[in-house]
């Protein structure tokens, strides 16, 4: 039974053919009941229509008391396979005669040999329930007489289990045949049901079992017939559902390219974009030069690179003149028109080894690698009077400005950039004490304190 779970052709022919078996068995009882019941009534018939066959030669012979005749007679009666017994009873006792299975006074069942002894029962002739009898008048018709004369009664007995006997192999044989039978149809629509159901549902299971998860295909069943019917429609159903899945997931896929270039678009964008902030945090919008932020950063760096190389290194502060009332007078678009102009000043004398920044409002700031005081101071002086011969046109006003300057050659050894930075704007300062639009150094400070 252990296959019972695993088979739909035996789960369904072990249910159907119980319930054919048991229906089967009924109807095969009923029948056996019936014709048993025939049977039975064909026995009494056939035993009430004994006496009119013996009666004439048993009532001569207990006429006669012929004792000889009277019991070969009933002897052969008792041969007769529906008899199982003969009682004899006469008028007066004398030709009294019992063999075979008979009935006393209290219906019990006793069984007489031939001689008309007590003896041990034989098969049929058991049971006071199975056993019955029919009985008849001996009667005298002798030419002497003008009504028949009783001289007593003859019972004959039966047994119903003969009729049991007689109906039992015919219906064994009806019982084999349907059992036959059954069996038989059940091994046929086994054998279909398994090949037009069992087999194509196994080999669709097991196809769906060895399905690549990651590449599912459409599979083909090798079916015995070729119509519409709900396995194939359970196949088609299978395969239009893979189909649907392999274009969704290529969809995917290709959604999933889509967005990798999308992302690596927009990170290139970022990264262009972050470029672009640094550098607009290190560069200045109104000058273009370094802020002090980048400022410091390079020139910290420079002075690491001076310190290393042992190069000499200059620096010079420079702050525009009285650069408020340029505010004040012409308005702060002319101011930052003026700045950027000291800018391109600048820008246009530097060297690209030079560092430019603007430190805030109208300051700035050079660094220059290799150079000395003396170089620094002549740059400075460049610078100065370029910037004092620059017209600058502010909406048709002509702007002229001069700025003053701090010059020092550094000492990155010993001074830090901000040391050296404050030191230059001591000469600046001193510069701007001095009367402005001049340049002043540094070393010259203490020489004049
Ligand atoms: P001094 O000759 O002593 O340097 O005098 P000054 O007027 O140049 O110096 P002060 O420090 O008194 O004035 C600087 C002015 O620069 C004050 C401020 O309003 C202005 N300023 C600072 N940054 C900017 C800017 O970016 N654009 C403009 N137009 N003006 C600025
Ligand atoms: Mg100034
Ligand atoms: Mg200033």
């Amino acid at each position: 039974m252990f296959q019972f779970r695993h088979s739909i052709a035996l789960h369904l022919l072990v249910v159907i053919f119980g319930f054919y078996f048991i229906v089967t068995l009924l109807v095969t009882t009923i029948q056996l009941y019936k014709e048993y019941e025939n049977t039975k009534k064909i026995f009494y018939e056939e035993i009430q229509l004994l006496p009119a066959t013996f009666s004439q030669g048993i009532s001569d012979s207990v006429w006669t008391y012929n004792q000889e005749l009277l019991e070969s007679i009933l002897k052969g009666v008792y041969n007769i396979p529906i008899v199982v017994g003969v009682e004899v009873k006469s008028a007066d006792h004398k030709m009294d005669y019992k063999i075979g299975a008979v009935l006393d006074n209290e219906s019990r069942p006793l069984f007489y040999d031939s001689q008309g002894r007590i003896s041990q029962p034989t098969e049929t002739g058991l049971g006071s329930s199975s056993l019955f009898g029919h009985t008849f008048p001996i009667t005298y018709n002798g030419p002497a007489f003008k009504d028949p004369q009783y001289l007593g009664q003859v019972t004959l007995y039966s047994n119903e289990r003969l009729v049991f006997e007689r109906v039992k192999y015919g219906f064994f044989l009806i019982l084999i045949n349907s059992v036959v039978k059954t069996f038989a149809l059940w091994l046929i629509i086994f054998y279909f049901i398994k090949r037009y159901l069992g087999k194509p549902l196994n080999e669709f299971t097991d196809k769906i079992k060895n399905q690549d998860i990651n590449e599912p295909k459409p599979i083909t069943l090798e079916l015995p017939w070729s119509d519409k019917n709900e396995i194939q429609v359970l196949k088609d159903s299978y395969n239009q559902m893979i189909a649907e899945l392999n274009a969704k997931r290529q969809a995917l896929v290709t959604l999933n390219a889509e967005l990798d270039q999308m992302v690596k678009v927009r990170t290139q964008q970022l990264e262009k974009a972050k470029d672009e902030a640094e550098l607009l945090a290190s560069t200045d919008m109104l000058t273009n030069l370094n802020t002090r932020r980048a400022f410091f950063e390079i020139g910290n760096h420079l002075f690491n690179e001076a310190v290393r190389s042992g190069d000499r290194l200059s620096m010079i502060m420079m702050d525009i003149d009285h650069f408020k009332s340029i505010n004040d007078t012409y308005g702060h678009s002319a101011g930052d028109k003026v700045l950027a102009t000291f800018a391109q000043t600048i820008s246009s004398l530097v060297r690209s080894s030079d560092l430019t920044g603007r430190l805030g409002g109208e300051e700035f700031a050079l660094i220059l690698a290799r150079t000395d005081e003396q170089g620094a101071r002549l740059l400075a002086e460049k610078i100065r009077q370029a910037f004092m011969t620059v017209q600058v046109d502010y909406e048709g006003q002509i702007i002229t400005s001069s700025a003053s300057f701090g010059v020092i050659e550094a000492d990155p050894e010993t001074f830090t950039l901000e040391d050296v930075l404050a030191q230059s704007d001591q000469a600046l300062y001193a510069a701007k004490h001095k009367g402005r639009n001049q340049v002043v150094c540094y070393s010259e400070l203490n020489s004049e304190a």
